[in-house]
């Protein structure tokens, strides 16, 4: 078998280089913004021009070198399939040293059979992966249907119309979860926020995953999934959804300019529908699972200090903190409302209490980094000092006090057992999920006793307007992350206090 010709030993090489982030875009086409994929792709490029350089020096034969390569770079996207991140280092620089003593013995053999076979292999995975992606990618223009009641009430704009910041710090555990299952008291930052203004009203969300909570409360309403939907584990609709968010249409018939702060995840990176988005970090989600040739994780580990601003969440909290004094109290003589969704005190852990970066974290998103109690509580505390940071920022004296909500999306999830199956692993997963923290500061102090996600914005548009927004019964969602839309109502078992 003799496909190639001679002359495109390059070809193969530079397919798997690729792969990697054409895989992650087919995938997530709705999540990724074109802008992202550049940078990954280049740092592919780059680090298997060098690796070619290196192998190619002693190796002396372009196709070998190549083949060598290949290899290297498959095994590299495949090992992170079977292993664990931690033992994908040690494993494949095993392989490595394997590949390259064969390679080096054999060297002058002829190899453009088995490179032929190799390019054929990679121009097949790179097709269907780039298929796939434009048939997913004409596939995310869908969205929900939308609770229209914004658009219902009477907008009535008022000069003294307050500055609000609303801020989701991603998987802030509830106060009982802290206590119980974190062993931690965290009565010093609420003892800050209740010397401020704040009201801290007992609060459990309302779904168990980070898009569904925040497209139910940026909506008003609960997630409405039509029939054709319940089975499919698409993540499209919602992020249409929120970037859609009829909570932020009410604000901008009022008259507000949106701001929102990158968060370096998904559909909260970039809000198409805000005035301004500030971008936060050099080195996004995206990024951090596309490159260098991922899964080489001994790379991943080095980022925060590659991102001189420290990580995403912080440098995204420190902007907001910067608000007022960049904007005063008007741009271009309107308020304003600044979204700020942060994956902070959410794993992964870049940050120690004291916001200095920890370099020895392990880049895991979710699963057993719940366990990791320290690296958490660390976290937690350096969000609790950025967002202090931001209440002084907010609360100073100023001739139209401003309106600042705190709201984190879902709870902890230490435990990580299969929380598919029913049974008391399920149950202490869910009640820490539910779990999540609230607090809102009105211009005038004012209490507000308990809280569901839904009704965040109802509530607050009432107290700050004099709307008469319905309030929704509270509900309890339970849903899997394979069929998120196929919900299981847990109210009357989880709801707290007792329905
Ligand atoms: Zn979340």
């Amino acid at each position: 078998m003799k496909i190639l010709s001679k002359s495109l030993w390059w070809f193969c090489p530079l397919l798997l280089s690729i792969y990697p982030v054409l895989s992650l875009w087919s995938t997530n086409p709705d999540q990724v913004n074109s802008s992202q994929i550049f940078l990954p792709l280049l740092s592919n490029l780059l680090l298997s021009t060098l690796m070619f350089g290196a192998a190619g020096l002693l190796l002396r034969n372009l196709t070998t070198t190549s083949v060598f390569l290949s290899l290297v770079l498959f095994l590299a996207v495949g090992l992170g399939h079977f292993l664990e991140s931690k033992t994908v280092i040690p494993v494949l620089a095993g392989f490595i040293v394997i590949l390259f003593a064969v390679f080096y013995r054999t060297r002058t053999k002829n190899q453009e059979k088995l490179l032929s076979l190799l390019s054929v292999i990679s121009f097949a995975i790179c097709a269907s992966s780039l298929l796939s992606g434009v048939r997913n990618f004409k596939a995310t223009d869908v969205s929900f249907e939308r609770d229209q009641q914004a658009e219902r009430y009477s907008v009535k704009k008022a000069t003294d119309d307050p500055n609000i910041i609303f801020i989701i710090p991603d998987g802030y555990a509830g106060d009982t979860t802290l206590r119980e299952v974190y062993k931690y008291d965290n009565s010093d930052f609420r003892g800050f926020l209740e010397k401020k203004g704040f009201s801290l009203p007992e609060s459990q969300s309302n779904y168990l995953m980070t898009l569904l909570s925040l497209g139910s409360a940026l909506t008003m309403d609960y997630v409405k999934v039509p029939e054709e939907f319940i089975e499919k584990k698409t993540r499209a609709p919602m992020f249409t959804t929120i970037d859609r968010a009829s909570a932020l249409d009410y604000l901008r018939a009022r008259g507000y300019k949106i701001i929102n702060i990158s968060s370096g995840w998904g559909p909260t990176d970039y809000l198409d529908s805000a005035d301004i988005n500030f971008v936060c970090g050099q080195y996004d989600e995206f990024f951090i699972k596309a490159a260098p040739l991922s899964p080489l994780v001994f790379v991943k580990k080095w980022l925060p200090l590659l991102n001189p601003k420290g990580s995403i969440s912080a440098c995204a909290l420190k902007k907001a903190a910067e608000i007022p004094k960049k904007y005063g109290e008007r741009i271009d003589g309107k308020p304003y409302f600044v979204f700020v969704h942060v994956i902070s005190p959410h794993a992964p852990y870049f940050l120690d209490k004291n916001c200095n970066s920890i370099v020895t974290s392990e880049l895991k998103f979710d699963g057993d980094a719940w366990d990791q109690k320290d690296l958490y509580l660390g976290q937690l505390e350096c969000t609790n000092k950025l967002l202090k940071d931001i209440v002084t920022s907010w609360t100073a004296p100023s001739t139209i006090p401003s309106a600042i909500v705190i709201l984190s999306d879902h709870g902890s999830a230490v435990g990580g057992a299969d929380i598919t199956t029913p049974g008391e692993a399920q149950d202490f997963y869910l009640r820490q999920r539910f779990d999540n923290f609230a607090a809102f500061r009105f211009p005038k102090a004012e209490e507000i006793k308990s809280l569901t996600p839904v009704n965040v914005f109802p509530i607050l548009y009432n107290h700050l307007f004099g709307e008469k927004f319905p309030l929704k019964p509270k509900k309890l969602y339970f849903s899997t992350y394979e069929r998120p839309y196929k919900f299981q109502d847990l109210t009357n078992e989880y709801s707290r206090p007792k329905q």
